[in-house]
């Protein structure tokens, strides 16, 4: 496939702005830079980089979404815009997903993609895959709030106590707290269970992938090689 296919097809804009960051001499594969976007390699399986930063070639499309609030993650939202309407209607044509849903209100790391596998794998409760909350509160935050968020709260229509495993208190009304179910509503729940109530939620990491400090909300990005990595 022609160079500037590979990175068209890879999200990197319009065949003329694929053309010009590789005659720019941006792109490179093994390390050479090759300025030729004409030039035929073999896509499958390719590890390129654009300005330095790693890629892989593939036919799926992997994505992060800093989702903003008062959004909803649903192609048929019933108050709120949906958050496809933050991606490009190429992106949403290709049937990319939300890896698990974030509640209207809630903002933060949402990751998206078209791979059947990966959306199920990433958003299975039974992989037990830690995402971390940064919560405001109403009323203050106490030791035994925390202790009880750690031994596991009782959640209705649950058999067993739901556990965090990781709360740390953050602030007189905030709190940083990791799960790892997946379950509707769980934070909000857990911090109900606890005497609380949440007044804002936040993802900011899913597995070991951090949402990045320069993606403002509504903005979107593609999973580089270093974020696949990362997030196992
Ligand atoms: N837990 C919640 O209560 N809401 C979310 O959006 C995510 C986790």
């Amino acid at each position: 496939m022609k160079a500037e296919r590979i990175l068209q097809s890879q999200g990197f804009g319009s065949r003329k702005e694929c053309r010009a960051i590789i005659r720019a001499g941006l792109f490179s594969v093994g390390g050479e830079v090759t300025e030729d976007p004409f030039v035929e390699l073999s896509a499958e399986g390719l590890d390129f980089e654009v300005d330095g930063v790693a890629w892989r070639y593939r036919e799926k499309a992997y994505l992060m979404l800093h989702k903003p609030g008062d959004y909803e993650c649903s192609h048929k939202p019933q108050h709120h815009p949906s958050i496809f309407a933050l991606l490009p209607p190429e992106l949403v044509r290709r049937d990319v997903q939300c890896v698990g849903r974030l509640d209207h209100d809630t903002t933060g790391l949402l990751l998206l993609s078209d791979d059947g596998q990966f959306i199920h794998y990433w958003s299975s409760g039974k992989k037990r895959i830690p995402k971390t909350y940064e919560i405001v509160v109403r009323h203050p935050v106490s030791d035994e709030m925390v202790a009880m968020l750690l031994d596991g709260v009782q959640l209705h229509d649950e058999p067993a106590p739901i556990r965090a495993a990781a709360c740390e208190r953050k602030g007189e009304l905030a709190l940083s707290m990791t799960v790892t179910e997946g379950k509707y509503h769980q934070v909000k729940r857990m911090i109900s269970a606890a005497g609380n109530r949440v007044e804002a939620l936040h993802r900011s990491k899913v597995g070991g992938l951090e949402l990045p400090q320069d993606l403002e909300a509504g903005q979107w990005r593609w999973l580089t090689e270093t974020d696949l990595d990362s997030l196992s």
